[in-house]
C-alpha cells in the first residue's frame, strides 16, 4: 500500500466530514450558517476553529448587527473565496 495514498484518502475524508459538521457560536451556543463562519475567519483568523454568530461578532467588534450583514455581501460580492 502506497503511504501517499492513503495520507490523501484520509485528508480527503477529513474536509468532507468537516465541512458537513455543525458549527455553533462560542459565546451564544447559536447554529450558524457558512457564511458566519467564513465571516469569523475574515475578521479574526483564516485558520480559528472557534466561531461566533453575527449577533456575537457585532457586539465583539462593536458594531451593528447590519454592519457585519452588510460585510458578509460585500465579500460575496468581491468574491472571497471564504464566502462560497
Ligand atoms: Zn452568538
Amino acid at each position: 500500500m502506497c503511504p501517499d495514498t492513503t495520507a490523501g484518502y484520509i485528508n480527503a475524508g477529513w474536509c468532507i466530514v468537516n465541512d458537513l459538521r455543525k458549527e455553533y457560536c462560542r459565546k451564544c451556543g447559536a447554529l450558524l450558517r457558512p457564511d458566519e463562519i467564513a465571516m469569523t475567519k475574515k475578521l479574526i483568523n483564516r485558520g480559528t476553529t472557534i466561531y461566533y454568530c453575527t449577533d456575537c461578532l457585532a457586539e465583539a467588534f462593536d458594531v451593528k448587527c447590519e454592519d457585519i450583514e452588510e460585510k458578509i455581501i460585500y465579500y460575496k460580492r468581491m468574491g472571497c473565496t471564504l464566502f462560497q
